[in-house]
């Protein structure tokens, strides 16, 4: 089982989750919107190997800090599904322009697949391509956990009026993602954690 943290400190509340097996301190950042000081202190004290820095998709509130994050731990590659990689140089797209300061981010060095694996260890992390949200979104499974991006809330889901969004594309990952054993515990992108079986049952805008 992996270990995590959880930041939460995010523009709009957005989550910064640290992963890393605790055998071999190999880590792994999901999601940049979190200001990095704060977290490089804390890799540093436990002696974490950062070699992932992955973004769930590349809206701008996932992803201001990625610059210092990409300072904090230069041996990391950064990551993300190649239908958001195009995001992330688009300051509409990347939504910064709502936020009034349009930037225009570098792209990253991993393009990430459905299906594809980020060791830590023996760890891993598999990537589950959960668009809807934005085109390229995904979710990350390992240990029991789902990292759900934007994808799942607890008693929500992602917006999908903003880019390239689209509802029915997000039912089908939001059905994909309930196949999941109920157990699993969901790590959202905002907001408090939940399972896949708590939203089975209980998320109230999937019934309206
Ligand atoms: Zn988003």
């Amino acid at each position: 089982m992996p270990v995590i943290k959880r930041f939460t400190e995010g523009l709009l509340g957005s989550n910064t989750y640290l992963v890393w097996n605790d055998k071999t301190g190999e880590a792994c950042v999901i999601d940049v919107g979190n200001p990095c000081a704060i977290i490089a202190e804390f890799a540093a004290a436990q002696k974490l190997k950062v070699k992932y820095i992955v973004l769930t998709h590349a809206h701008y509130d996932h992803i201001l800090y990625i610059e210092d994050f990409c300072a904090a731990f230069p041996e990391a590659l950064t990551a993300i599904h190649p239908n958001d990689d195009v995001l992330m140089d688009d300051p509409n797209l990347n939504c910064s322009v709502l936020f009034g300061s349009a930037h225009e981010f570098r792209h990253c060095d991993l393009m990430l697949n459905e299906g594809d694996t980020l060791a830590l260890g023996e760890e891993t992390l598999t990537v589950l391509h959960t668009p809807g949200h934005t085109e390229g979104g995904i979710c990350l499974l390992g240990g029991g956990y789902l990292f759900s991006g934007d994808t799942l809330f607890y008693d929500s889901f992602g917006r999908t009026d903003l880019g390239r969004g689209d509802m029915d594309t997000l039912g089908n990952s939001l059905h994909r993602l309930f196949t999941l054993p109920e157990e699993t515990i969901v790590l959202p992108g905002h907001g408090t954690r939940t399972t896949i079986g708590r939203e089975k049952r209980e998320n109230y805008f999937l019934y309206m």
